[in-house]
């Protein structure tokens, strides 16, 4: 008798349970919260009963350094660095694997459209402005007729390590980079009062414009730190899109100022073409094991 009574609790649990799921995926204005060691957010979607959002597969790839650590024991930045012959060979994957490389506003743009994107697709983005983007990836890009989306800190363009205002302009007028803001001096945006973001905000995009000579639409965060209300801040200065560094594949039209990035990390040959087609979606044709 006692075994029968525990079976008819546990399915009246497993009801309740079925019960708040269905009323859950029903109920549109349900939020969730991710963490991350970095940041905590509501997120007004829920993977596992989306309620039709409006939703598009597009991995969106995150770059630091393109080239070698001049200073190796310095673990913690060796992870910003890609090398050249690694970043040359992922490109050289992309364009083997007929994957149409867009620029993030093109992105925001289709979001905001709630258009489908036409086959495989990818965004490739570098943070910060370093010189060896010029350098080393701007050649590769147009090499493989492949976009890239630079963030900008304003305030150190034309600083040692950082690109000049006049390589700024040469790559925004190249129709290969599309050249966007990370604010005015990289700080933690949660730190700030409203006032002091917003500042950044505004004033990066305005500096980056009269530097480029070009509307700038898109932002990201820097490290990846925001809350809800820099998101508001965001929308409110007036950017199209901004990006986290929360990782994801699927974009929804409600998460275009916190859109996901993937790293590609130094995945070369078979690995990086594996990874690439999980990310697309596709069925993996391979067993290389995923880092
Ligand atoms: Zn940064």
């Amino acid at each position: 008798m006692k075994k029968i009574a525990n079976f008819r609790i546990v399915f009246f649990l497993i009801g309740i349970l079925i019960f708040v799921a269905v009323f859950l995926c029903s109920n549109f204005s349900l939020a969730k919260t991710i963490s991350t060691p970095s940041t905590k957010i509501k997120v007004e979607s829920l993977d596992f009963c989306d309620n039709g959002l409006f939703k598009i597969r597009l991995p969106i790839l995150m770059y630091h350094h393109i080239g070698s650590n001049p200073n190796p024991e310095n673990t913690p930045a060796e992870g910003l660095y890609t090398p050249i012959n690694i970043f040359e060979n992922q490109l050289a994957l992309i364009k083997e694997a007929n994957i149409n490389s867009i620029t993030v506003r093109e992105a925001g743009e289709i979001m905001l459209a709630k258009q489908d994107l036409s086959g495989k697709s990818i965004v490739l983005t570098f943070d910060d402005g370093y010189d060896d983007f010029y350098t080393n990836a701007y050649p590769l890009l147009k090499k493989y007729q492949l976009k890239g989306v630079l963030y900008v800190i304003t305030d150190f363009v034309g600083q040692p390590g950082y690109i000049t205002a006049s390589q700024a302009k040469e790559m925004a007028e190249s129709g290969v980079v599309e050249i966007a803001s990370h604010t005015l001096n990289h700080p933690d945006m949660k730190q700030l009062n409203s006032k002091d973001a917003l500042k950044q905000l505004v004033e990066s995009k305005a500096n980056l414009e009269k530097i480029i000579g070009q509307k700038v639409y898109d932002f990201a965060f820097p490290y990846g730190f925001f809350r809800h209300n820099e998101l508001q801040l965001v929308r409110k200065a007036g950017y199209l899109t901004s990006a986290s560094t929360l990782p994801g594949l699927l974009q929804y039209s409600n998460n275009r100022f916190y859109l996901f990035r993937e790293r590609p990390g130094r995945r070369e040959g078979q690995e990086f073409s594996h990874w690439l087609s999980v990310l697309e979606g596709e069925k993996a044709t391979t067993t290389v094991k995923l880092k």
